[in-house]
């Protein structure tokens, strides 16, 4: 099975659009949750993910944009953003959203937004959050988003440290080899956090045992200008041609 994995598309269709077109035929998409928030086209995402069936998990950008949580743990320019957002979403859209699962297990794959240890709003960051993570994987392979960074972590049972952490480059192949459990970041699909501004998204081929990391290209002046029309914070219009 070929499968899209994407995380944090943030209602950024073009950038989700982009990346689909890049994966081709594919037999699914794994999606590790904030579907909507910041972006223009929440309910546009919300249906392109429901059309390809999805397996899905809620971000806390799910959550906001139903009202399932308040919007005081977020920044201003993100509250402003969820409560357009909440306006945005039909009831169905909602109620498909409030029925997201906070993590999932899909045969030797475990997926969640955050981390295990505190599934919507953990960032899995340093070695202290991949460690409490992996305490509860049950799975050989994880897979997070919410940092918008692509990383994978390797567990090292046998150092002090415990892990190893890093980024993951463009074009760059992991081989899923269950001798290490990993966790794995695709990178924040339309709202990208490393400094490059392109969508980043994984295909995970679980016959060959790999996951390959890809970075797109998409026309961000599109999205720019639908945030514009809609009177986005100017803020998360600006972040998107930086990629921070
Ligand atoms: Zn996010």
């Amino acid at each position: 099975m070929r499968i899209a994995v994407v995380s944090d598309i943030h209602a950024n269709l073009v950038a989700l659009e982009a990346v689909l077109k890049h994966a081709g035929d594919v037999d699914g998409v794994w999606c590790m949750g904030d579907s909507v928030g910041y972006g223009p086209q929440p309910g546009e995402c919300v249906a392109r993910l429901r059309d390809a069936g999805a397996l899905w998990v809620a971000g806390n950008h799910e959550r906001a944009a139903t009202g399932a949580i308040g919007v005081e743990e977020f920044n201003s320019s993100a509250a402003a953003a969820a409560l357009w957002t909440r306006g945005q979403l039909s009831h169905d859209d909602k109620t498909h959203l409030d029925a997201l699962p906070e993590t999932v297990v899909e045969g030797d794959f475990t997926l969640v937004h955050g981390t295990l240890r505190w599934p919507i709003w953990e960032y899995l960051v340093d070695e202290e959050s991949a460690l409490g993570h992996l305490a509860l994987q049950q799975t050989p392979f994880g897979f997070v988003g919410h940092t918008h960074v692509p990383a994978i972590v390797t567990e090292m049972s046998d150092s002090p440290q415990g892990c190893d952490m890093r980024r993951l480059r463009d074009g760059e192949t992991v081989t899923l080899d269950s001798q290490a459990r990993l966790v794995l970041n695709p990178g924040g699909v339309g709202q990208p956090r490393d400094g490059d501004k392109r969508a980043s998204y994984a295909v995970l081929d679980t016959s060959a045992g790999t996951f390959t990391l890809h970075r797109v290209e998409y026309e961000i002046a599109i999205t720019q200008g639908l945030m514009e029309d809609a009177g986005l914070p100017a803020r998360l219009i600006e972040r998107l041609a930086i990629g921070r």
